[in-house]
């Protein structure tokens, strides 16, 4: 066969080859990443769970939309403090939802490399590790960082709802990507436009998914 054929054929193969890519020749490139995912925010529905307990302490009702800010308050209440409260509660801790694609999105994920990594205060970390169990038992890799030293966990990617802790992770090391799980208090005024080629956002685990397979595409 003369070598233009060949070579044609060659790359016509190599071609089909790239565009026939199925979910497990993904899943091999997404091998080899470290990733670290937060809990709250993107495994568990924390803030759902939050305003139902405010509503029935305190007879007011918000919605996630009104929560705008990492350290919103209305009416005397503080999101963060009553957060700290209830996680004190191993009950309150079992009855948090996990987010919406998340179960099905971690069992995809956890053949490989990924670790919770969590500000949780540690006296919840009993409690946290069984509603982990219980929800995505392939978990078991587990990090306390309090917000702002998540970039200490050896990781290449970090899923996160806060742009602080995004913005702390992809600025100590510019091979690191971030992907910032968006809700409403997401966007915290910290500069994370800066870092726009390192940084995808995502308000679902179904983009969460796409954009680790571009940043696995991109390492190979
Ligand atoms: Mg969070």
């Amino acid at each position: 066969m003369p070598f233009e054929k060949r070579f044609i054929m060659q790359y016509r193969l190599d071609s089909f080859k790239k565009r026939a890519k199925g979910p497990k020749e993904q899943f091999q490139e997404r091998r080899g990443l470290k990733i670290a995912v937060d809990i709250d925010g993107v495994l568990a529905d924390q803030v759902s769970a939050v305003l139902q307990e405010i509503e029935k302490d305190y007879g007011r009702k918000y919605c996630k939309s009104d929560i705008n800010r990492a350290h919103w308050s209305a009416d005397g209440i503080e999101i963060w403090a009553e957060i700290s409260r209830l996680l004190a509660d191993p009950e309150y801790v079992m009855r948090v939802p996990p987010i919406e694609g998340s179960q099905k999105a971690i069992k995809q994920l956890c053949k490989q490399d990924v670790i919770v990594v969590t500000a949780r205060r540690p006296n919840t970390e009993e409690a946290t590790r069984r509603w982990l169990r219980e929800h995505f038992p392939c978990l078991t890799q587990y990090y306390h960082a309090r917000t702002g030293t998540k970039h200490n966990i050896p990781s290449d990617v970090l899923i996160d709802d806060l742009d602080m802790n995004i913005v702390e992770f992809v600025r100590s090391d510019p091979d690191r990507r971030g992907i910032l799980f968006q809700h409403p208090w997401s966007l915290n005024g910290t500069g994370i436009e800066d870092y726009g080629d390192q940084v995808y956002y995502c308000s679902q685990w179904r983009s969460v998914m796409k954009a680790i397979d571009d940043i696995a595409g991109d390492r190979n």
